[in-house]
């Protein structure tokens, strides 16, 4: 997934062309087209594996040894981790983390077929083409040329690409499981630049350092039932009901922290006057009343300010003529940074008031997880990577209401940072959609960004 932290739409297209012009970019182009074409869908077909397997044969062609370069069967998709060696095998690697599977592309919606890859008006298209192969494909380019010029860094850094962030997640908990011993983890499919919607240049670069936190709670009430000509009390649509009406009406109290804090001041003058104002008061002070309510009426705000529940599904009664006998609801939950989801399902069952309600966690796929701290280290390292390519753009940090691969490492407390410098319009972003495009002159700066980073990284 990418998510960026702000985005306005406004539908223009971009003029940029660039040729590429060094071994890295030629190289970086091909690997992202290339990966384009394996149809790396969860399902039928899927062809992660072979993907993996090519993106292999690369490494290995720029100078990574083979049994440095694992493939990992799981189910129907595989995960690839490769090894770069450092002077220092027991000093603990930095990780460089990215997955390679895409979301289900229907070629007959799309304008172009999704699993070729074109390029045309300065934009990659494809699906993968934002979430994110030509991201993999950069990232390998930037280290086969770490290869090429003799760097060796003094600890290990550890490429790995999962199979399945966008589905199950399997082989991304794995991964993270293997890998729990990183000092720190960059997530490339996480945090980018925007680009102004008029003028195309770049305004800003967000780095994500906190996700929230899925969860699930199912709400149910079983009774007897009975003939609806006998009413009672006790019916179970109208219990849930009532919890329901609670729950909705429940605003989590509102909170900071560091990240959330930087992203507001910092994103403020990006946002209409009312809206920067409110981030403004907010970061400034988390209880005041009028930046609450401006920023919770705002649906790009209002998961930036605390927990969200929301009832997203419910069933109930089982014929027209009888007396309810079970009604349920699913309740959706984003929670903030720091909350262990069972303490918010034991507020929200606080607030329904309903005895008769049972509360059961389902969430599949998610695990809680605190956000990174902001690291000085990883601060400086993104400030002096952007500083030749964008200078003066300013770089701020960021919270993402949707999961990423780094939640299985922050579960583990290593500190994962999504920090992509890949800069796209807000109209421009269709990861997950259809049509998915990304400029190509992102991979030129690209390039040498993720060279500076992983150089200061692995010192
Ligand atoms: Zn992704």
């Amino acid at each position: 997934m990418r998510l960026l932290a702000l985005a306005t739409a406004i539908a223009l297209t971009s003029g940029i062309a660039q040729a590429a012009d060094s071994p890295a970019e030629a190289q970086a182009l091909d690997i992202a087209k290339r990966a384009i074409a394996f149809r790396s869908v969860a399902g039928p077909g899927n062809q992660t594996p072979q993907l993996a397997a090519y993106l292999k044969t690369q490494l290995v062609a720029g100078g990574f040894k083979d049994e440095d370069v694992t493939i990992t069967p799981v189910d129907d998709t595989a995960y690839l981790i490769a090894r770069y060696p450092g002077k220092n095998a027991k000093a603990k690697p930095l990780v460089i983390s990215g997955h390679i599977d895409v979301v289900e592309a229907k070629p007959a919606d799309w304008q172009r077929d999704p699993f070729t890859a074109v390029v045309e008006n300065g934009y990659l298209y494809g699906r993968g083409a934002t979430d994110m192969k030509l991201d993999a494909a950069i990232v390998i380019a930037a280290l086969v040329e770490l290869k090429r010029q003799g760097f060796v860094p003094a600890r290990d850094i550890i490429l790995e690409f999962s199979g399945d962030e966008e589905t199950a997640m399997k082989t991304s908990a794995l991964i993270a499981e293997q890998l729990k011993n990183a000092e720190l983890v960059i997530n490339i499919d996480g945090g980018g630049g925007a680009l102004d919607e008029k003028t195309g240049k770049p305004l800003y670069l967000t780095w994500q350092g906190a996700e929230k936190t899925y969860a699930d709670f199912q709400l149910s009430v079983t009774n007897a039932g009975g003939h609806s000509s006998a009413p009672r009390k006790d019916n179970a649509i109208v219990q849930l009901s009532r919890a329901l009406e609670r729950i909705g009406a429940y605003q989590f109290t509102p909170e900071l922290n560091d990240l959330t804090r930087g992203y507001f001041t910092s994103a403020a003058k990006y946002e209409d006057a009312a809206t920067g104002a409110a981030m403004r008061a907010f970061a400034a002070n988390p209880a005041d009343k009028t930046a609450i309510a401006t920023l919770t009426a705002n649906p790009s705000m209002v998961g930036q300010i605390g927990t969200t529940c929301v009832a997203t599904m419910v069933n109930g009664g089982h014929a027209l003529n009888a007396l309810p006998q079970r009604a349920t609801a699913n309740i959706n939950c984003r929670i903030f940074p720091g909350h262990q989801p069972a303490a918010i399902m034991a507020e929200l069952q606080k607030v329904a008031a309903e005895p008769a309600v049972r509360f059961k966690d389902v969430t599949e796929g998610a695990v809680p997880n605190d956000a990174s701290p902001l690291r000085a280290d990883f601060v400086t390292a993104v400030t002096k990577a952007m500083a030749p390519i964008y200078p003066g753009v300013p770089i701020f940090p960021g919270m993402s209401a949707g999961a990423s691969d780094s939640m299985w490492f922050r579960y583990h407390h290593v500190p994962s940072y999504g920090a992509s410098p890949v800069f796209i319009k807000g109209s421009d972003n269709f990861s997950h959609g259809l049509n998915e495009r990304t400029p190509v002159a992102n991979i030129a700066p690209a390039l040498q960004y993720y060279r500076s980073l992983f150089t200061s990284l692995s010192k």
